[in-house]
């Protein structure tokens, strides 16, 4: 489903697209060695965007990071023969967009997901009707262009849609194109602020999901590069003329340190910063919001769904499994569909057992298809809100943030510290894009400075 349509496209990045081929040819050349190190805490895409582009000039660049592979968020399961990514499964709008070139050098396979190619129904399996449906989602998109013209700091997108619309607030197909429009996006509605639900940039192009996997462009980006697994960093001492950084109870120092873990990392204070993050900063971390979004993956032997691209299902409780992606439709030999929940019903799957999750995925694709259609073989399930790697999935703009927030969180401190990840790019915040154009940034910043 196309993310953020509803937004304005902008090509700010042009120069740090530009620069971004070089990254990784570099590794395979001589370098005059600079006589300075880098620390990069996380190995997700910011990290090795950064560290490449850094090894490429010379300097010498050691990563930590805590999990027992690199990529963070960009990450495969392909334990049922197709690869599951538990993360960013989409490149959202394919012109100018990093992704695609990085995706074409890495060998990421992709396969254009067309929205038109959808059915949906409500409960009691009645197909709805496609001009109803069409005419619903042109109207969001109008009330998402104007409602911010309501909002205010205070109020929650969903206090001041509630106002505006009360009618709407109960209807289930708008809860369905909230939820999925809107709250995947995003985050969860009752914190998601009034005022600043659209910011953000948006690439402009056809959608592409990751076919072979999303983790392809992470392990591309990773050769030739010293990742250290397994390596929790617990504090970061800034207060010297060198950075010492704290992993599984080893010191290691740098002349900087780019810390790229997740905004849910820093708002846990998973790592100790020795003297305080400045106030400006700490207040940023709590004030730009952390969202959750689970996904499903589940397996049959046999297919019983549409064959189009989406399935849409709108039960009373919103955020919850309404949404199915046919990945049959790339992957034919495999008869799998991949479903999500957001927010806070996400966070709620995560106490569920395996059975009760797909008892409640069963329950509305049966009200689709009928009770005779089969159980699943398998099913894949993520836990992002628990993963002490993340504590969420991505960054949105709450009630209380800034867009001033988001250079908060990118500002670096005594010249020694910076901060790279999703939740530091103003523009691009919550892609896999945003995270890869933060870490090239900072990259930058630290060669600047030679
Ligand atoms: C469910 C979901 C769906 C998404 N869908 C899309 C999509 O379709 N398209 C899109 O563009 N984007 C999508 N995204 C967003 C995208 O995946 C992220 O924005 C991007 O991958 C973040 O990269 P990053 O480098 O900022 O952070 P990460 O990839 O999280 O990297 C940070 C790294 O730091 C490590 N770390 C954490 N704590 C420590 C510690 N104490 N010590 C050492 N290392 C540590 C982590 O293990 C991780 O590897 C999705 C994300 C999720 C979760």
């Amino acid at each position: 489903m196309k993310r953020r349509t509803f937004l304005k496209k902008s090509l700010r990045n042009a120069a740090l697209l530009a620069a971004s081929p070089s990254i990784l040819t570099a590794c395979t050349k001589d370098k005059t060695p600079i006589d300075k190190s880098v620390i990069i805490i996380g190995a997700g895409i910011s990290g090795l965007a950064a560290a490449q582009k850094l090894k490429e000039k010379g300097f010498t660049v050691t990563i930590l990071e805590s999990r027992e592979k690199a990529g963070g968020r960009l990450r495969s399961n392909r334990t049922l023969g197709v690869a599951f990514d538990e993360g960013a499964s989409w490149i959202h709008g394919i012109d100018s967009n990093p992704i695609t070139s990085l995706a074409q050098k890495a060998g990421m396979q992709t396969f254009e997901t067309v929205d038109a190619s959808r059915k949906s129904y409500d409960v009691g399996g009645i197909l709805r009707n496609d001009n109803n449906y069409q005419q619903t989602e042109d109207a969001l998109y109008d009330i998402l262009d104007s409602l911010m013209n309501s909002g205010n700091a205070a109020q929650s997108f969903e206090t001041v849609f509630n106002a505006q619309y009360p009618n709407h607030a109960n209807d289930r197909l708008w809860k369905f194109f909230l939820s999925t429009y809107v709250t995947f996006d995003t985050g969860d509605l009752n914190k998601l602020s009034s005022l600043l639900y659209n910011e953000g940039e948006e690439y402009g192009g056809i959608e592409k999901i990751a076919v072979n996997g999303y983790d392809t462009i992470a392990n591309y980006l990773a050769t030739g590069l010293n990742v250290q697994l397994n390596q929790r960093v617990t504090k970061v001492d800034y207060t010297g003329s060198t950075v010492r950084v704290t992993h599984n109870g080893t010191v290691s120092e740098a002349d900087y340190v780019i810390v790229t873990v997740p905004l849910g990392v820093l708002k846990n204070n998973s790592i100790a910063f020795l003297p305080a993050l400045p106030a400006s900063k700490q207040n940023a971390i709590q004030k730009v919001g952390m969202n959750c979004v689970n996904k499903f993956l589940l397996t049959w032997d046999t297919a019983f769904w549409d064959d189009v691209q989406y399935i849409s299902y709108t039960p009373e409780t919103r955020d919850k499994f309404n949404y199915f992606v046919n990945v049959s439709k790339f992957h034919p030999s495999v008869n799998a569909l991949m479903t999500f929940a957001y927010s806070d019903y996400a966070r709620q799957t995560e106490a569920m057992s395996d059975a009760q999750v797909m008892n409640e995925i069963m329950s509305h694709l049966k009200d689709m298809y009928g009770n005779n259609i089969p159980e699943p073989a398998n099913m894949l399930r993520t836990k992002w809100q628990s993963d002490e790697n993340a504590f969420g999935a991505y960054s949105y703009t709450a009630v209380g943030t800034e867009m001033s927030h988001f250079d908060d969180l990118a500002q670096a401190v005594n010249d020694k510290l910076f901060f790279a990840g999703e939740h530091t790019e103003i523009d691009y915040f919550s892609t896999a894009h945003g995270a890869y154009l933060s870490g090239i940034r900072e990259a930058d910043k630290i060669i600047d400075l030679q």
